[in-house]
């Protein structure tokens, strides 16, 4: 049956979705709108993981081949702190040049009948008679302005600055590298995406950036890059860069903005990709989501007959959301890690590489000691101040509890002062109130006991605040949890996040 379809942007959500739906019904007319050409795009590589690649495949295995094809792979990564170098082991990912992807997408979408229009603004009353509309306008999408009300939407404003780049430069595979400036540090985070290009996300916090007389560009067009802190970032990050330049594509210092809808829809409109949900781009998984939410789409339209394409959308959402949220918990979860880098650099290159691997509570100990043995026992060791050697390939978990406290002189908690955490945001203001109800400790730091509600995520907020007051305050933290719950709290002792447990009485 004859069926039209608009969508609204031609980023990965709005190509990738055209494209499957034109190629399911081949009865639909689908428009792809799209203001921007390829080439005009910003951004440099976009991280493309197994795990979207696998899901691409199983829809579209041609796509799937040109996109790996037109990829960079790399099985790498590490961590650069000063001088001293961590490999994260079983890293794999690959990455594509942002313009390349949109050029394979917007090829397979006219192939498959999309009528593609580049250079084309829409607004939704242009296309608002249309059967389905598909608002893949990305971040700062128009639609989801004009319909925030019955989306529910809401904005957050992430408290560090961030910017993406490029370089002409040839990574082995990504790098996590701090600087110390006389302004503060700037962290990078690099990746290749084609021969001798590399992305970079470089993160700091905005009185860093503003001691470094970054803040002050004035942009003549809105393509601007801002110049002034390319050549900053070029000349703070040279070792790296071998001498080289940071180039950018409309690259300037961001706060990161957190899109979240209590729905995705409304009548025949669908919020898709950036414009429905973001993720912060230290998980990686901002293409990946559109990618994604594209292939639900699809499949919430298959064997539709004769239905209209708007009744299939709330099953759409139903399916689609509790994966959007676990990655945007995970995302929030790297972002507070990432916005408070500077604080956890006394702790060992090791720790710090652990602490890493489990800041968004997806990767834990024993997860990690089955693949990288020799990394978790460098962190474990310096941990509880022993050599690798005399840490046992076997029961770790128990072996790291049995060792809490070691080295810091732990506090026992029967003399702590107790204290219940229920915080959306550890490093917060919110936090920092919590942080003055706390009594001074007696010489050394203070001891706390910190309790809370029995879910995960509010142990792992718990374990972020530990960290917080072991950092700002010296304290002796010793976090509650649930018995089947010390793993997290394992992690937690490892990552230094806290000194002691204490397993809650049934
Ligand atoms: C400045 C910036 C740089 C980025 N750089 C990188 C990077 O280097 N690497 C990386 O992995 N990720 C990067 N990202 C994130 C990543 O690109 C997104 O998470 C991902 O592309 C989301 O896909 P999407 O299709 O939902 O939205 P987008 O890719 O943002 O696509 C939305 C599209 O809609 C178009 N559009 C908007 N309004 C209209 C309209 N009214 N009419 C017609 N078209 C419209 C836009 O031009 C855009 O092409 C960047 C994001 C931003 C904001």
């Amino acid at each position: 049956m004859r069926r039209t379809v608009a969508v609204i942007g031609g980023g990965p959500a709005g190509l990738m979705a055209g494209r499957l739906l034109a190629r399911d019904h081949p009865a639909w007319e689908v428009t792809v709108y799209e203001r921007l050409a390829p080439d005009d795009t910003y951004g440099f590589g976009v991280g493309l993981t197994p795990a979207v690649l696998a899901a691409v495949e199983g829809v579209t295995p041609d796509l799937h081949h040109e996109l790996l094809a037109a990829s960079a792979s790399f099985h790498s990564a590490k961590f650069e702190l000063f001088g001293e170098t961590v490999e994260l082991p079983s890293y794999h990912a690959g990455a594509i040049s942002r313009a390349r992807m949109l050029q394979i997408l917007i090829e397979a979408a006219r192939a498959d009948g999309v009528d593609v229009q580049i250079g084309a603004g829409a607004t939704l009353s242009d296309v608002s008679a249309c059967d389905l509309v598909i608002a893949a306008d990305g971040v700062s999408s128009t639609v989801r302005a004009e319909l925030a009300a019955e989306l529910g939407a809401s904005e957050e404003l992430g408290r560090g600055l961030f910017i993406w780049c490029g370089a002409e430069i040839e990574l082995e595979g990504t790098i996590f590298m701090p600087v110390r400036t006389p302004a503060g540090t700037f962290v990078a985070h690099a990746y290749p995406y084609a021969d001798g290009r590399a992305t970079f996300v470089i993160e700091s916090d905005p009185e860093t950036v503003e001691r470094a007389g970054c803040l002050t560009s004035e942009f003549s067009h809105e393509g601007d890059s801002d110049e002034a802190t390319l050549e900053y970032l070029s000349a703070a990050f040279s070792e790296l860069l071998g001498g080289g330049a940071f180039d950018g594509n409309r690259s300037r210092w961001m706060h990161f903005r957190t899109v979240r809808c209590t729905h995705w829809h409304h009548d025949n409109v669908v919020v898709l990709g950036d414009a429905a949900a973001t993720a912060h781009p230290t998980l990686g998984s901002g293409t990946k989501l559109a990618l994604e939410a594209a292939i639900g789409l699809a499949a919430a339209m298959r064997d539709i007959g004769d239905e209209p394409p708007a009744s299939r959308l709330a099953e759409f959402e139903r399916r689609e959301r509790p994966g959007v949220e676990q990655i945007q918990d995970r995302a929030r979860r790297s972002q507070l890690w990432w916005e408070s880098f500077p604080s956890r650099l006394g702790l060992s290159p090791a720790r710090i590489a652990f602490a890493y691997m489990s800041r968004a509570g997806a990767v834990s100990l024993a997860g990690l000691h089955e693949t990288a043995p020799a990394l978790t026992a460098m962190a474990v060791a310096d941990y509880a101040g022993v050599t690798p050697a005399d840490v046992p390939s076997e029961g770790l978990e128990q072996w790291v509890l049995q060792h809490a406290g070691a080295g810091n002189g732990g506090a026992p908690h029967d003399r702590a002062a107790e204290l219940a955490v229920e915080l959306d945001d550890p490093w917060g203001p919110e936090a920092q109130t919590l942080i003055e109800r706390i009594p001074a400790g007696n010489g050394a730091g203070p001891s706390v006991l910190l309790t809370g509600a029995a879910t995960r995520g509010a142990l792992l907020d718990r374990l972020a605040f530990g960290e917080r007051i072991r950092g700002e305050l010296g304290a002796c933290v010793t976090v509650a949890c649930e018995e089947q719950q010390l793993p997290d709290a394992v992690d937690g002792l490892v990552a230094g996040r806290a000194d002691l447990v204490r397993v809650a009485e049934q």
